[in-house]
């Protein structure tokens, strides 16, 4: 190929794990990269990128890597062992194929910045000679759990009535991530999320997507005693936090076919302020039949109007009989949406989540305070973070068998959503923190300097003017 004439900028690839809440956060991120002059281009792959809906800026180049199942994972891996190893075996192949080629595209790659769960993607970037940046997208407590389980400080099984891990609070066992609660309970995923950290100490940069406000006292100890790392988010479209990117904004990436936005907002528009009860467990949580039964009937009574997320595969566990009531009242049961736009609704009082930290972070950056029913991963430990520490919403506490009962379901939402004085603490609190979480990303704020920063160096390491 022709040497270019054009000046090079800094060329990073960006590579998410394929899970619905991976894939955005990664792809703002490179957003807000691309607005700082450099280029980004997306690694998704094959299947992924195939199936999605998208709605990709122009400004950022889609390429694709193979996880091995290019005809779809669910269809053809007979378990989460064999997705996750062949996702490393094949993904490290056809990541360096890939970098491999974008070198001899006339942009030579410079640096890649993989996401947290795929560690191997370091090793391939540091055999092809390029910067290796991992952006992890659990908190800086998640992942400060697990570095030290990895490094062999926090002795498992767990013992004792409280967990001490430095720059956390004291926390129950069963706060910490359920894989390491659970011992055993995801072995694919607790040796993905326990190995993000064999070879960290050999990324060139170590980034995280959260502001430094909202976890101040963990960055602090990890700044101080790991890594010198740079939190960069909230990674929300900028038009939600400091409108200043062009064309941003909404995610680009579902996974799911959202319901239309009129629709919606139509069905919104018809209740008065805070009235309404949002319902979600994300992409990939199963609730059993029996928490589906007991969610109704603890919405049903509690009250409230609400929108409830079902996905289409989930929908076949709706109680029938009841829903035919229920939904004769003021309820909207939808396979997917547009959440940015409902959580950004006048309408919503508060929001039922399973606390995965996409759902946790949107909630905080609209003020709408939370009632926590964590499933699984790191909900556990981001619903003890909202209850205790961020004071942005209550628990719902299971019973021993884990169900969370009716009753409890609707005391929780009518804290929130009844006027009661917890519920005015919760929703100025989840006010506070918005402005927090806008004013990390605004010019000069937390998050802006450390892009600032992370992209002067980049630049400087790739030996870039
Ligand atoms: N989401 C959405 N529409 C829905 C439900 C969820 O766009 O109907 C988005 C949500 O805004 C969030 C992501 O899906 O960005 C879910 O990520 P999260 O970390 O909350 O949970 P996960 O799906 O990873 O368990």
């Amino acid at each position: 190929m022709e040497p270019s004439n054009k000046p090079h900028r800094a060329h990073i690839l960006a590579l998410p794990y394929p899970a619905q809440g991976h894939m955005n956060p990664m792809f703002q991120f490179a957003k807000r990269l691309v607005s700082k002059g450099l280029k980004a281009t997306l690694a998704l792959t094959v299947h992924l990128a195939g199936s999605m809906h998208a709605d990709l800026s122009s400004s950022i180049c889609l390429d694709t890597i193979s996880d091995g199942y290019d005809l779809g994972r669910s269809a053809q891996a007979e378990s989460r062992e064999a997705y996750h190893t062949s996702l490393w075996v094949v993904g490290s192949r056809t990541l360096a194929e890939l970098i491999r080629k974008l070198d001899h595209s006339g942009q030579p790659l410079d640096a890649v910045v993989y996401d947290g769960f795929l560690s191997w993607a370091l090793d391939v970037a540091k055999q092809c000679s390029k910067l290796g940046v991992v952006f992890f997208m659990q908190t800086c407590a998640v992942n400060d759990i697990y570095y030290h389980v990895q490094r062999g400080l926090l002795p498992l099984p767990l013992s004792g009535p409280s967990v001490e891990v430095p720059g956390l609070p004291p926390l129950e066992p069963s706060e910490m991530p359920s894989f390491i609660y659970k011992l055993g309970s995801y072995p694919a995923f607790y040796d993905m999320v326990v190995n993000q950290f064999t070879n960290v100490d050999d990324a060139d940069f170590v980034l995280f997507d959260t502001f430094y406000e909202l976890e101040k006292e963990v960055v602090d100890w990890m700044s101080a005693n790991l890594w010198p790392l740079k939190t960069v988010g909230p990674t929300l479209p900028s038009l939600y936090l400091d409108n200043r990117l062009l064309d941003d904004a909404a995610y680009s990436i579902n996974l799911f076919t959202p319901t239309t936005t009129s629709t919606v907002s139509a069905w919104l528009r018809r209740h008065p302020p805070h009235s309404v009860v949002y319902v979600s467990f994300g992409s990939m949580a199963n609730l059993d039949r029996s928490q589906f039964s007991e969610l109704a009937h603890g919405l049903a009574l509690a009250g409230c109007p609400f929108l409830w997320i079902v996905r289409l595969s989930e929908q076949h566990k709706l109680p029938r009989d009841l829903m035919d009531s229920i939904l004769s009242k003021e309820a909207l049961i939808l396979p997917w949406c547009n959440q940015l736009e409902v959580l950004a609704s006048d309408a919503i009082g508060c929001f039922v989540t399973h606390c995965g930290l996409n759902s946790v972070v949107e909630a905080i950056c609209f003020g709408v305070p939370m009632v926590a029913m964590p499933q699984w991963t790191d909900q556990m430990t981001n619903a003890k973070f909202v209850e205790d520490v961020w004071r942005v919403g209550v628990r719902a506490r299971a019973d021993e068998a884990g169900l969370v009962g009716r009753e409890e379901v609707e005391r929780r939402v009518r804290e929130l959503v009844g006027g009661g004085e917890r519920g005015r603490e919760m929703a100025e609190s989840a006010r506070k923190w918005m402005a927090e979480a806008k004013a990390a990303i605004r010019e000069g704020g937390s998050s802006h300097r450390n892009i600032d920063e992370f992209v002067k160096e980049l630049m400087s390491r790739a030996s870039i003017e």
